[in-house]
Formats: C-alpha cells, structure tokens, sequence
C-alpha cells in the first residue's frame, strides 16, 4: 500500500463503473490507476477522479498498474469548471504537464508547480496567458530543457544578443547568429521577463502585469519551441482554445 498526494490529469472510462486515471502523485510522479467497481459515476466519491482534483490516494500495486484503495479529496479547483476560459486554459496545461512527465518518477518541484498553478487560475478572471507561459516556461527551464539566456547557448558567449534559437533553447551571440532558419528575434524587454519568470515563484508572477507586447511575442515563440520540441500540435486541449478563440 501507497499513501501519497496526487492531482488527476485524465480520466478514461473503460466500463459501466470502472476508470482509469492519470495521476501525477507526489511520491510516485506520473501513473496509471484504476478504479474499482466502487466508485460509481454517481456516487460522492467519485469527485476524486476526475480531473484537476488534488487528493489523498491509497494506491496498491496491481499486475500492470496501480488500484486506487482509497482517495479523499484535498481540493476539487471546482471554480475552474464555472469558466469555459479557465476550463480550456487548466484543460491545457493538464495535457502540457502530461506530455512532459516521465512515467514513474517523482518531481516534487512540478507537483508544487501544477498546485500553485491550479489555485492561481482558480482565483484569477483573467489574464490568463501570463501564468500559462510562466508554467511551461518554468517547467521546462526546471527540466533542462530550456532557455538558456544567460550565455551563448552555442559557444558559451556571456554577451549575448537578443536571437533565440528554437533548436538549441537559448540566446545567441552576434558572431553565432548567421545564416539559422530556426531563430526567433526577440527584445531586451521579453528576455527580462523570461529572466524574472525563471528567477521568481509563480505566485510572485501573479502580481505583476505584462506588457501585451511582450506577452504576443513570448505566446509566438513558446508556440514555436514546444512545436519543434515537443510536438505540442496536436493537442486536443489547444485545438479547443483556438475553436473557442479566446481572447485574454
Ligand atoms: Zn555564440
């Protein structure tokens, strides 16, 4: 038997009363479970499966994945299911968080992350998109996988300019900056904003604004990077934002 916290990135239906469930748990990070036959789709509890619930889950190890024993809710979000926006936008990063999980291993940072996120988007009405880029970028910076904007991402330069490449994750320097298809110009503006959302927690971000300018030209360019990294295209969630087209 496992005891652990965990939030539900997914549900699946697969019979009259049995579900399988994405769980990012705290002790276990990304994994399958099932539910028994006593969480009826009617019945109070089944509340902690369903997505965007963080809970207390006794977990025990089955042949191929794991049995929920037991769960009891923490917090439901339910304030997000009130807003189409706040749906799609949690709805997404449900998916991102997902994506960029490993199966199998816990992340404590990401846990304490997708939380905070949770309850930031709850509690917020709009302006949305700040909070949706702070978390994909502070996740993926958490990662390793990017940006670099301290130095060259290429030769290790300290002075940089403000072209950032797509493949490599991070600034160039003038003498790298040549003949890429794969750069993205940026301003010194939006460098210091990524440098703040990486530096400062993501419930510090919730007080400060961001310029839409700088806002559009960091919505491009993460749309670009997590498309040639990630393959984040072909996403159910981000197809439901743009059918919506929701404006921040
Ligand atoms: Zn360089």
């Amino acid at each position: 038997m496992i005891n652990t916290e965990g939030i539900v990135l997914k549900q699946v239906k697969t019979g009259e009363d049995r579900r399988i469930i994405m769980l990012f748990t705290e002790k276990l990070g990304k994994i399958s479970a099932a539910s028994g036959t006593m969480y009826h789709s009617k019945s109070k509890s089944s509340g902690i499966l369903h997505p965007f619930t963080y809970g207390k889950y006794t977990l025990y190890k089955g042949r191929q994945i794991y049995n929920i024993n037991y769960g009891d809710i923490i917090k439901s979000f339910y304030k997000i299911g009130e807003s189409i926006e706040k749906y799609a936008y949690c709805s997404y990063i449900l998916e991102f968080t997902e994506r960029i999980l490993p199966e199998n291993q816990s992340d404590p940072y990401l846990f304490e992350l997708l939380i905070d996120f949770l309850e930031i988007i709850e509690n917020r009405n709009k302006k949305y998109l700040p909070i949706i880029r702070a978390y994909e970028i502070k996740s993926l910076k958490h990662l390793g996988i990017m940006p670099q904007l301290n130095e060259c991402v290429r030769c290790g330069n300290k002075e940089t300019g403000v072209y950032f490449s797509i493949e490599e994750g991070g600034l160039l320097c003038n003498e790298c900056y040549g003949n890429n298809t794969l750069i993205f110009n940026l301003n010194h503006d939006t460098i210091e904003v990524m440098r703040y959302i990486i530096n400062n927690s993501i419930k510090k971000l919730e007080k400060v604004s961001i310029d839409d300018k700088i806002l559009d030209l960091l919505n491009k360019l993460m749309k670009r990077y997590l498309e040639y990294h990630l393959g984040l295209n072909n996403m159910k969630s981000m197809d439901f934002i743009d059918t919506c087209s929701i404006s921040d």
